[in-house]
């Protein structure tokens, strides 16, 4: 089996994820993509993250009836500090198969900041794409030469749309409608969220 891992904060999962989720299954030919919402990104504690019931709740959204993908509540469940290398680990230890660790250019860009990167990189490879305005070749080219035979580049339109923007739009009631799906605009109305 060929499997991506897609993990993000997803709040809210937006087209961006979508993009970057289905040019990933197809051009690595992966069986599926499985969304993994982290209970809390080491990178980002600064920033205060929508609970994670709700943030999960949105990417099953996301992703109901898109042929290909999944999700996993495995970060979630694990709470504290959510760490890429423990969960492929995880993941290698219950269910062996080929996975790839999906990422947009910024994440990829601080790949030297997270939790173990050698090992991760012989637990998975790593897939990465264009994340406005920064392109892959140039995250990969600031990375230690010897992580790059790991590294697959993906070719990717780039979508210049982030998760902090939709939270702005909808803090100044403006329209997230061409960037985040119907049931996931619902969702976050339903349970008045981004509102201050
Ligand atoms: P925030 O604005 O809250 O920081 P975000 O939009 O970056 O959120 P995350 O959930 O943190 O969303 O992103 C998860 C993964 O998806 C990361 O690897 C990120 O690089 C990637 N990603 C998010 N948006 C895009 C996009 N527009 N194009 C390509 N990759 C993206």
């Amino acid at each position: 089996m060929r499997i991506g891992i897609l993990g993000g904060t997803f709040d809210p999962p937006h087209l961006g994820h979508m993009a970057l989720a289905e040019t990933a299954r197809q051009n690595l030919n992966l069986d599926e993509v499985i969304w993994m919402p982290a209970f809390q990104n080491p990178l980002k504690t600064k920033i205060k993250s929508t609970p994670a019931k709700h943030r999960l709740e949105m990417v099953k959204l996301a992703i109901a009836d898109k042929p290909g993908m999944a999700f996993s509540d495995s970060e979630i469940s694990r709470r504290g500090s959510s760490y890429t290398v423990d969960t492929i680990s995880e993941l290698q230890h219950v269910s062996p198969a080929e996975y790839w660790f999906i990422v947009g250019a910024d994440s990829l860009r601080s790949m030297t900041e997270w939790k173990q990167p050698e090992r991760l990189l012989k637990l998975c490879r790593i897939a990465a794409a264009v994340r406005p305005p920064i392109n892959s070749v140039e995250a990969l080219l600031l990375l230690p030469p010897h992580y790059r035979e790991d590294i697959d580049l993906i070719e990717m339109k780039p979508l210049d749309i982030s998760a902090t923007e939709i939270r702005t739009k909808v803090i100044k009631g403006q329209s997230i409608g061409p960037w985040v799906s119907k049931s996931v605009i619902k969702y976050i109305e339903d349970n008045k969220l981004y509102r201050i």
